[in-house]
C-alpha cells in the first residue's frame, strides 16, 4: 500500500497513542467535578495548554478544545459575527478556503455582505484587492495560512499589516495545514482567532482548538455548561488533550527537518512528473509547503482517477476529503487555473516525512500506465 494522503489525515504517532493511553487511565475524572480528582483532570488540562502556548510562544489567547477544526472555524466565525455584526455588515474570505470556512461565510450571507478574495496564478490572495475591500464597515477576515488544495502558502504578515489598520477588524486564520509542517514568519500573537486540528500533525481523531484573544467574546452557538468559557461546553477529554499537546510538542521542533525532507520528494515528484504529457501540475512552484502537489489529467475525472490508482493499492485524494464525493470542479483549483476542465480532473498527492523515495517512483511509473 501507498498512502499519500496526509493532508485528509496522517496515522497516530506510537508515542502520542501512548501519551492517549496514559492519560485516559490516569485523568479520567470529569474535570468539571469539584473533588480532587475532578480537579486534577482540571489541571491537566491546564498545563496541556500552557503547553500549546508555549510551542506557538502565544500569550493573549484563550484555547478552546473542539472535535475537529470544522467547529472551531464555525464557533470562531459564527461566533464573532453573532456578537459584533452591530459594529459593520462586511466580512471578507478567499475563494480558496476550506468549506468549515467558506460555507460558513455562504450561510452568512443574508446578514453580511460577503466578498470573496479572488487568487492570482501563484496561489496567494490579491493582497491589493483586500486593501481596497477593507473598510469601517469590516468586521472580520478569514483567509487560510497553507491551503489544503494546492498547498500554497498565503502571506498571513502581509494580512496581518493591512488588517490592523482597521480597529473594529478582526482576522481569522485556519491553520490547519500549517501548523507543524510551516514555520511561520508571522507572530501568532497578532493574530485575533486561528485553527489548529490534531489529526493533521499524527495525533488522534477528535480533538482540534480555536485560540481566540483574551480580549474577544464570542456569542456561543452550542449551549450547555458554562465549561470553556461556554464556547464548548460538555465534558471534556483529557487524554485527547495531552495527544493533541504532545503532538504539537514533538512536531514543532521537526518542522524544519521534516519539510527539507518533504521537499526533496516533492521535487523528485515533480522531476518524474513534468515530462508526463497527460498530466498538468497544478501547484505553483513558490510559495508552497511542499506536502502537496495538485495535478490534472485533463479529460479525466479526478474520481475516475482516485479509483484507477486504488487497483495499485495506491491512495490520494481529489481534495478535501469532506467534499470529495461531489462532483464539481475542485473551487481552488478552479481559482487558480480559471478551467472548468483542470478542475474536474485535479487530484492531490500529499506527502509526510514518513514518505519514501520508493513510493514516490513507483507512484510516478504507475501515473505512465493509467
Ligand atoms: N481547514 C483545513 C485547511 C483543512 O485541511 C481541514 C481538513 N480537511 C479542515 C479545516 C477541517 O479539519 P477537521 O477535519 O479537523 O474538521
Amino acid at each position: 500500500m501507498i498512502y499519500l494522503d496526509y493532508t485528509a489525515t496522517t496515522p497516530v504517532d506510537d508515542e502520542i497513542l501512548d501519551t492517549y493511553i496514559k492519560s485516559t487511565k490516569t485523568f479520567f475524572a470529569n474535570s468539571s467535578s469539584i473533588h480532587m480528582l475532578g480537579q486534577r483532570s482540571n489541571h491537566m488540562i491546564e498545563v496541556c495548554s500552557q503547553t500549546i502556548f508555549d510551542c506557538l510562544d502565544i500569550k493573549n489567547h484563550n484555547i478552546i478544545y473542539t472535535t475537529n477544526a470544522t467547529e472551531a472555524n464555525n464557533i470562531g466565525i459564527l461566533g464573532y459575527c453573532n456578537k459584533y455584526h452591530g459594529q459593520g455588515k462586511k466580512i471578507i474570505t478567499t475563494k480558496i478556503e476550506h468549506a468549515s470556512v467558506f460555507n460558513v461565510f455562504k450561510s452568512l450571507e443574508n446578514d453580511f455582505d460577503v466578498c470573496y478574495l479572488d487568487i492570482n496564478q501563484n496561489g496567494l490572495v490579491d493582497l491589493d484587492k483586500l486593501e481596497k475591500e477593507m473598510d469601517k464597515n469590516v468586521v472580520l477576515i478569514s483567509i487560510m495560512w497553507t491551503n489544503n488544495i494546492i498547498g500554497t502558502i498565503q502571506n498571513v504578515k502581509e494580512i496581518i499589516n493591512i488588517v490592523k489598520r482597521y480597529k473594529t477588524a478582526k482576522l481569522h486564520v485556519d491553520c490547519v495545514q500549517g501548523i507543524c509542517k510551516v514555520k511561520p514568519d508571522f507572530d501568532f500573537n497578532d493574530i485575533d482567532m486561528f485553527t489548529i486540528s490534531s489529526h493533521k500533525i499524527y495525533g488522534p481523531k477528535g480533538i482540534a482548538a480555536l485560540l481566540v484573544k483574551r480580549s474577544i467574546e464570542l456569542n456561543p452557538i452550542i449551549y450547555g455548561s458554562n465549561a470553556q468559557f461556554g464556547l464548548k461546553p460538555g465534558t471534556m477529554d483529557v487524554a485527547l488533550i495531552s495527544a493533541f499537546a504532545k503532538a504539537i510538542k514533538k512536531y514543532t521542533v521537526l518542522i524544519d527537518k521534516n519539510r527539507e525532507y518533504v521537499k526533496r520528494l516533492w521535487l523528485r515528484l515533480y522531476e518524474g512528473l513534468k515530462n508526463n504529457k497527460k498530466i498538468v501540475i497544478n501547484t505553483p512552484l513558490d510559495n508552497i509547503s511542499y506536502y502537496i502537489m495538485n495535478i490534472s489529467i485533463p479529460g479525466v475525472k479526478g474520481e475516475t482517477t482516485i479509483h484507477k490508482l486504488e487497483n495499485y493499492e495506491i491512495y490520494i485524494s481529489t481534495g478535501s476529503a469532506c467534499s470529495s464525493k461531489i462532483e464539481k470542479p475542485e473551487k481552488t483549483v478552479l481559482a487558480l487555473t480559471k478551467s472548468n476542465d483542470l478542475a474536474l480532473s485535479a487530484v492531490r498527492i500529499s506527502l509526510s516525512f514518513l514518505t519514501k523515495d520508493e513510493e514516490i517512483d513507483e507512484f510516478i511509473k504507475v501515473m505512465e500506465l493509467i
